[in-house]
């Protein structure tokens, strides 16, 4: 049986990094991976691969030629299979049929068939679950779903957002909710916003991973930082949150907040935010 996993969030929060290094993680403990790059960015893959981009499946199909497998599933780290869904032409046409394209092809080409991956994970861009960005929650293309998150108000609008996707296609075989992967939390009020959120979400928190020096140092050579550093902190984390990901069974239908009900939320958090530093300056004024 195939695990197959989508990872939403904003963009520039973390899925990629996230994603190749759960990739990177669950390679080394023995699974066989595909990783499915579902942004027109096209880069969710190139840490498995020295930091090198791969040709998409939108470009392969664009070029009239008939499609290999071989164009566009490419090795990478650990022997993770590694595909870019791809995008329109900057400017030109729809991002999100491009995904449509690119998973109607997967399937005519029968790659899961093929490759009988253990997991399948589809990185994808969540600021905007229109048709196309929600094709992995509805049509019984992944099953459990994932956001990445930090405590930023922008990230967490995006998380609340998919919420709704899911809500909306629950009801007719979509993929469930399974956490939330917070990520970037450093210091304890991030950690404090997002438990927050996710209890007023009725939603469950996968891992937190912190901001990471590791991260930074490891994407600059295009590695992950199981491959850099396994024997960091940093990637322990990441294979916490692999073992979590193969034994987690929770699927539920999150609860998001209105729109109203959000922006109370956040007004909420900035007072909280503001006496929390009165209080630290008081506290250091008394001394
Ligand atoms: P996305 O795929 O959501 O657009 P990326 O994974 O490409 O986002 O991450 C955006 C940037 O943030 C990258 O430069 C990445 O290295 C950095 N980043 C993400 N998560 C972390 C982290 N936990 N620690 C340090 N840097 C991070
Ligand atoms: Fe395409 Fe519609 Fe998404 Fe725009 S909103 S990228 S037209 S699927
Ligand atoms: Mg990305």
């Amino acid at each position: 049986k195939i695990r197959s996993v989508a990872i939403y969030g904003k963009g520039g929060i973390g899925k990629s990094t996230t994603t190749s290094n759960l990739s990177a993680a669950l390679a080394d403990m023995g699974k066989r991976v595909i990783q499915i790059g579902c942004d027109p960015k096209s880069d969710s893959t190139n840490n498995l691969r020295g930091g090198r981009s791969i040709p998409t499946v939108l470009d392969a199909i664009r070029s009239g030629k008939p499609v290999e497998l071989d164009d566009i599933v490419y090795e990478g780290f650990g022997g993770v299979l590694c595909i870019e869904a791809g995008g329109p032409e900057p400017g030109v046409g729809c991002a999100g049929r491009g995904i449509i394209a690119a998973i109607e092809l997967l399937r005519q080409k029968k790659v899961f068939e093929e490759y009988k991956p253990d997991v399948v994970l589809y990185d994808v861009l969540g600021d905007v679950v229109c048709g196309g960005f929600s094709v992995p929650i509805r049509e019984g293309v992944a099953e459990q779903v994932y956001t990445v998150t930090s405590a930023d108000f922008m990230a967490i609008y995006a998380a609340n957002n998919l919420f709704k996707g899911i809500q909306k296609y629950a009801s007719s075989g979509g993929a469930l909710f399974s956490g939330i992967i917070a990520n970037s939390v450093t210091l304890p009020v991030q950690r404090e916003i997002i438990d927050d959120f996710a209890s007023r979400t009725g939603t469950t928190i996968a891992e937190y991973v912190p901001r990471s020096d590791t991260i930074t140092r490891s994407e600059l050579l295009g590695q992950t930082a199981i491959e850099y550093d396994p024997d960091s902190t940093q990637a322990e984390v990441y294979r916490s949150l692999a073992r979590t990901l193969l034994k987690n069974e929770e699927r539920y239908v999150p609860k998001p907040l209105e729109a109203a009900e959000l922006k109370v939320w956040a007004e909420s958090w900035s007072d909280r935010l503001l006496t929390k530093k009165n209080d630290a300056r008081s506290g250091s004024g008394s001394r």
